[in-house]
């Protein structure tokens, strides 16, 4: 069999387009985080975080960013978002700061990207059913 053709770079945009990315690697995990500041900064339940490296990112545009320090761990978090538009687009995290995370929503394409771990479960809504193929984390993913 003939290798599989390597998977063109994933691209993606807030929705006004002021900011957008492209990155050309495979993402290193997909995990949904049920923290508290998650889920108010995107407004949803959780968020779905598509981790990449650092190096494989490009960022076109100049996203805002809000820092937020866990409540619990004091681990700090710059959470990017679109000036114009608030999309959520990003977050660096200080102690992985070979990482960044890619917000799955803003992917033109997240085809394939399944996420396999879920952290800070102890703060799920409590009508969120644990899946069976997902690793769960009370906290972070150690
Ligand atoms: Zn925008
Ligand atoms: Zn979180």
């Amino acid at each position: 069999m003939p290798p599989a053709p390597a998977r063109s770079a994933r691209t993606g945009h807030c929705l006004c387009g002021s900011v957008s990315y492209l990155f050309d690697a495979q993402p290193e995990t997909v995990v949904l985080c049920h923290c508290a500041h998650c889920q108010r900064h995107s407004g949803a339940a959780f968020s779905v975080n598509v981790l990449v490296s650092r190096d494989a990112l490009e960022i076109k545009g100049t996203p805002k960013s809000y820092r937020t320090v866990g409540a619990e761990n004091g681990n700090l978090r710059d959470r990017l978002f679109c000036g114009e538009c608030g999309t959520p687009i990003l977050t660096i995290l200080h102690e992985r700061p070979d990482l960044v995370i890619v917000k799955a929503g803003t992917l033109d394409d997240p085809t394939g990207l399944e996420p396999s771990a879920e952290v800070w479960w102890r703060r799920a809504q409590d009508w969120i059913e644990p899946a069976p193929d997902r690793t769960r984390f009370d906290g972070d993913a150690k």
